[in-house]
């Protein structure tokens, strides 16, 4: 049985508080506990933060930059091993295991160009002999809070820049899969980092509501569910700080009569079912317009679906593994039968599934619904598990009104060969990421990644040229130099000298 230790600076050691199991999503077994932590141990942590930052932004940005190039290196080195952790703790396939990590590098590379966009902006003779100037600085130490679906991504989407920025910060992840987020930090240590930028505390509630509250921490990031994502949202900004809150998700695949279907149920295959739906970029609605597109889909999908291999993560030949523990299995099984009792039609059933000689392990097999409607509770809720949902458009005026009134806004995807109607699409629906013929929009690390309505509290998206908004604030200089030497026929010691009129209302007319 392994003890995974918060990381927090010049100290170690369990506590003999409470703990949360760490399973193995392939066998059911507890492989290891995680401590919950407390308001003292946050306490360390931020001490020893404090103690760090000042010094880490007095760094000049090229030599933090060269932190974040050495550990790039060393996550490179790792990847195996880090994907390897990551399979066992969270239950997804050594391939997409990579997936999460290389996703989260990409934000590390950003973050080795910080020295250009911290670029400050600058006007000269804003008014007479008048400059302005403004720099972007840390706002001290941040915190996030990260979900159990991307443990190597998130945590990178959100420490690399914030670190990289000149900020402390303290990460909280899953108390589900607590370990790669840990290796990641000690790897950021080896880098350069200096010990106290980057720190690792777990826990659950009691975790994150001292985060909230403690008024050492300038700024929160949360990517969770939606209602955990408001309560932060609010509770954070309550105790003045600067919060940014995703939540979940309910993406749709809008597919025109004019579709390549082949290539749609390709798509589909990966984004409904990868990663066992566990993403919050997956596509677990898929609406036809017209009901000839929605038969001719269903035909196709049946078969795709029963193609699709369930493993364990290790197994390379798996689609997908076991969901991340038996609480959200059961969860997921229950939505399927809230779809049944609800009237859709379960046209494939995915409950039941054993994989031999896992059957201990939390498996489902993929589940397809058609006739799904509007009113039904399992369309308006997220599920999070391998389930597709097939809802039916007569026209595409109602395509695009589905995701665009549905309570979550994260991603949506349309499947068409005509570039107008996709162009329309883009620029009506009501959603924050846009794929045309692209399952999983998920923008690469340069953009930021953000969804709208319930899918995102705040106004500021993760990554990108966003994310070092969100990480730093403006300063903005106004500057004069007088001259204030003498006038010319005037003597040294006590010539009238050249001021200025007062300085009123600074108006640049
Ligand atoms: P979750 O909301 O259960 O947990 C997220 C974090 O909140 C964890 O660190 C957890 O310890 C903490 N937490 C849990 N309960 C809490 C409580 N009552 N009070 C305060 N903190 C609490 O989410 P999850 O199950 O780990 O992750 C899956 C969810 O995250 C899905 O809804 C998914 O759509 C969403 N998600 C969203 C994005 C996005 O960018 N929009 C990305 C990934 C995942």
């Amino acid at each position: 049985m392994r003890n995974i230790d918060h990381l927090i600076a010049g100290t170690a050691g369990i506590g003999g508080g409470r703990t949360a199991d760490v399973f193995d999503p392939n066998d059911g077994s507890v492989q290891a506990r995680v401590p919950l932590g407390t308001a003292a141990d946050l306490n360390r942590a931020v001490a020893a933060a404090h103690a760090a930052q000042p010094g880490w932004a007095g760094t000049n940005p090229q030599r933090r930059a060269r932190v974040m190039f050495r550990f790039k290196e060393l996550v490179e080195r790792e990847m195996d091993a880090l994907a390897h952790l990551l399979s066992s703790e969270h239950g997804k396939v050594i391939a997409d295991s990579k997936g999460d990590i290389q996703r989260g590098l990409e934000v590390i590379e950003f973050c080795c160009g910080i020295p250009h966009v911290l670029k400050g902006e600058y006007t000269q003779g804003a008014g007479p002999g008048i400059d302005v100037y403004s720099m972007r600085q840390p706002l001290g130490l941040g915190a996030g809070i990260t979900p159990f679906n991307f443990p190597g991504m998130i945590p990178m989407w959100m420490f690399g820049p914030a670190i990289a920025c000149g900020n402390a910060f303290i990460l909280k992840p899953s108390e589900r899969d607590p370990s790669v987020p840990v290796r990641l930090a000690e790897l950021m240590l080896e880098a350069g980092a200096p010990e106290g930028i980057l720190q690792v505390v777990h826990g659950d509630k009691e975790m994150v509501d001292a985060i909230l509250d403690h008024p050492g921490i300038a700024a929160v990031s949360f990517v969770g569910s939606s209602d955990i994502a408001h309560y932060v949202y609010r509770r954070g900004v309550d105790a003045g700080k600067r919060v940014q809150a995703m939540g979940g998700a309910k993406n749709h695949g809008i597919v025109m009569p004019d579709a390549d279907l082949d290539q749609v149920v390709a798509d589909l295959s990966g984004a409904a079912f990868g990663s066992a739906g566990e993403r919050c970029m997956a596509l677990p609605v898929v609406v036809p317009v017209g009901d000839k597109t929605a038969d001719r889909l269903r035909e196709k999908l049946i078969p795709a679906i029963a193609a699709l291999r369930v493993g364990v993560s290790t197994d390379a030949d798996a689609h997908y593994g076991p969901v991340v523990n038996a609480a959200h299995k059961a969860r997921v099984e229950d939505w399927i039968q809230t779809g049944v009792d609800e009237g859709a039609e379960l046209v494939v059933d995915g409950r039941g599934f054993s994989l031999q000689g896992h059957e201990q392990g939390f498996f489902i097999g993929p589940s397809l619904f058609d006739h799904v409607t509007t009113a039904m509770k399992s369309y308006r809720e997220e599920i999070f598990g391998p389930v597709l949902q097939i809802v039916r458009a007569p026209d595409f005026e109602t395509a695009v009104r589905l995701p665009s009134e549905h309570q979550y806004g994260n991603g949506v995807a349309i499947f068409t060969r005509n570039g107008h109607a996709a162009r329309e699409f883009a620029a009506r629906v009501n959603v924050g990421m846009v794929g045309i013929n692209v399952p999983i929009p998920v923008p690469v690390a340069y953009h930021s990644f953000g969804g709208w309505k319930r899918s995102a509290f705040g106004d500021i998206n993760q990554h990108g040229t966003e994310g070092v908004r969100f990480w730093t604030r403006t300063k903005t200089v106004t500057q004069r130099w007088p001259d204030g030497s003498v006038l010319p026929g005037g003597s040294e010691d006590g010539g009238p000298s050249r001021v200025q009129d007062a300085f009123v209302i600074p108006t640049m007319g």
